[in-house]
């Protein structure tokens, strides 16, 4: 049997390195939706790389080779088994692009140079920063029990870590402005140490020193629980979901 050449080459969509996998959304998290509608082993089948948060908002999930890790309100890293459910989840398979080496740099400064390197503000894509950071700060939402609170009900109900000096990597995913709802517009950063003892949802940083990677998706693949109960019958005509995002997520101060 022959091949021909052109069959060879691997086109970027062949391995789905150019979509980027969510299950629910953040919208439905505002009036709090949080029931656990997906797993990590069913999320593992559409990516190796990921974030997101466990039923009842429990933890902070970061997903790095393939191995799902999960912090939680006492502040240390564990491995999270492949029946833990979640209410939304960003998930891709890892193909990410050398993009430069940075110095001694804050978030804000580095999260604006990445979108700025990119040149994509209008497109989804996935960022990688591998270093040490001189400072990172963290915090994780303590986990909530049903009849389920709303989001900005829980935004008080988190705790906060901060580490000097310590290596790791921070993913993040980028979301456009206008899928702010979907997503929060901007970034999205969960941290986890090298030792695989701390991490969480990035609320502040200094980069020390570090390699950042990055990874352009041109489709979003939206799933949704169409079939929870709660999530059929719930109107969304009066959540704030903008609002409550931005307060909730949106502040990477
Ligand atoms: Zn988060």
């Amino acid at each position: 049997m022959t091949t021909s050449r052109g069959s060879q080459i691997r086109p970027i969509t062949a391995h789905h390195a150019n979509q980027l996998y969510q299950h629910g959304t953040l919208a439905l998290l505002v009036p709090g939706l949080l029931e656990g509608t997906t797993t990590i082993g069913e999320l593992l089948t559409h990516g190796d790389t990921g974030i997101g948060t466990g039923e009842g908002l429990d933890g902070e999930l970061i997903i790095l080779d393939g191995v799902a890790y999960k912090v939680g309100s006492s502040g240390v890293a564990e491995r999270v088994p492949d029946d833990f459910t979640m209410p939304f989840a960003n998930v891709h398979h890892a193909a990410f692009q050398y993009q430069c080496a940075r110095s001694d740099i804050g978030l804000e400064e580095l999260n604006r140079r990445i979108v700025e390197a990119n040149g994509r503000a209008n497109t989804f894509f996935s960022v990688i920063v591998r270093g040490t950071f001189s400072f990172m700060k963290t915090r994780a939402v303590i986990k909530q029990q049903a009849p389920y609170p709303t989001l900005v009900e829980v935004a008080d109900r988190q705790a906060m870590f901060l580490r000097h000096d310590v290596k790791g990597t921070m993913l993040g995913y980028f979301s456009p402005l206008m899928f702010h709802g979907a997503a929060v517009a901007g970034f999205h950063e969960h941290f986890l140490s090298d030792d695989r003892t701390f991490g969480g949802h990035v609320l502040d940083a200094v980069l020390d020193h570090g390699e950042i990677y990055s990874q352009v998706f041109d489709t979003l693949v939206q799933h949704l629980p169409v079939d929870d109960p709660q999530y059929r019958a719930h109107d969304f005509s009066n959540d704030p979901i903008a609002e409550a995002i931005t307060s909730a997520e949106g502040d990477t101060k």
